[in-house]
């Protein structure tokens, strides 16, 4: 069976990060790269707030960069999905797209988390073209134009008063008459005079042309539709941290978010480290994801050097 000081699951910032430091410190590391190589960050546009690239960069050419950083220093990148894994002792085992199976010393759990959607045809369409997962990424986009947020939690809260600062409208598309966001986000909301909530409602469809997004279809608790005229539909709904094939061996969240040491990125298993939104609920930021990477893989060496 193959042997790997330390093998890195997913290929976000996180994920790729660590395999630049993990190969730079001689750890010959292999990556697997996961569904979606590059990660969440492939699923948008332009990236105007990572450091290092004034004038912005398109998220495929910045992921393929940093992927490319991590081969120059010899990282093993290859297509595969972690389908099992055996944490029990070590070296780890893992299994790979059903079928392979490799030896770890070490393992770094990158795989990031999903954006949740509505799951509607319209909105699938218009993905990267006026329908977003991430204000912070594209807001910027909308500025003195007319958006709506989906959801009512702190996340929905926090993105329409940022969005709000940039926007010339903000629709808040709230299918309850409550929020669920804690009492100090929903008075930021109130007090922040461009921002319309639209209680009790869901959308129906997003509407758009070719250009991208023209506005949403929405319908009333009581049945009632209307349209909205918007540029921007971003969706504020939770996400899904992928940890699924790891949650039955590490200690999560009631999420299934992976709980991380309060002083580095280990994991309840020594040897098991986990790094960017898989174990980060908060900041969900390329560079905090890049920067967790860069730890996770300082960690894997001091760890191997210490049980050699
Ligand atoms: P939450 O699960 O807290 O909220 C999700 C929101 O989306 C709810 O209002 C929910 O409605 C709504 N929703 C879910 N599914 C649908 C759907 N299909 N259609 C329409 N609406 C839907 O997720 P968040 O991302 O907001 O927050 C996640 C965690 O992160 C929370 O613990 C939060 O407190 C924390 N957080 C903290 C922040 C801070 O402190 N600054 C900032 C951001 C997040 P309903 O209420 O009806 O279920």
């Amino acid at each position: 069976m193959e042997k790997i000081k330390c093998l890195i699951v997913g290929s976000g910032p996180a994920g790729y990060t660590a395999a630049i430091y993990a190969s730079r410190a001689g750890l010959n590391p292999v990556l697997y790269e996961g569904l979606q190589p590059g990660g969440q960050l492939t699923t948008t546009t332009k990236v105007e707030n990572f450091p290092g690239y004034p004038e912005g960069v398109d998220a495929n050419v910045m992921m393929d960069d940093i992927r490319r950083q991590a081969l120059r220093f010899g990282a093993d990148i290859r297509r595969g999905v972690v389908t099992k894994v055996d944490f029990s002792r070590r070296p780890f085992t893992l299994t790979i797209d059903g079928g392979t199976t490799v030896e770890a010393d070490t393992v770094i759990i990158a795989t990031g988390a999903a954006a949740k959607y509505l799951g509607l045809e319209s909105e699938a369409k218009f993905r990267g073209m006026g329908v977003s997962a991430c204000a912070t990424c594209d807001g910027f986009f909308y500025r003195k134009k007319d958006v709506a947020v989906v959801g009512g939690g702190d996340t929905a809260c926090e993105e329409a008063t940022y969005l709000a600062s940039l926007c010339n409208k903000v629709y808040m598309i709230v299918r309850r008459d409550v929020f669920r966001a804690s009492q100090s986000m929903q008075d930021r909301v109130k007090n922040t005079p461009n921002i319309e909530v639209l209680w009790n409602c869901q959308t129906k469809e997003v509407l758009g042309d070719e250009a991208g997004v023209t506005g949403a279809r929405l319908v009333r608790k009581t049945g009632e539709e209307f349209d909205i005229k918007i540029d921007g539909f971003f969706l504020a709904i939770g996400h899904h941290p992928n940890s699924d094939v790891f949650k039955e061996w590490l200690e999560t969240n009631e999420e299934g978010y992976i709980v991380t040491g309060p002083a580095d990125q280990s994991t309840s298993v020594p040897g098991v480290f986990a790094a960017g939104d898989v174990q980060d609920p908060r900041y969900r930021q390329a560079i905090v994801a890049a920067g967790a990477g860069c730890r996770a893989a300082m960690d894997a060496e001091k760890f191997l050097k210490d049980n050699a």
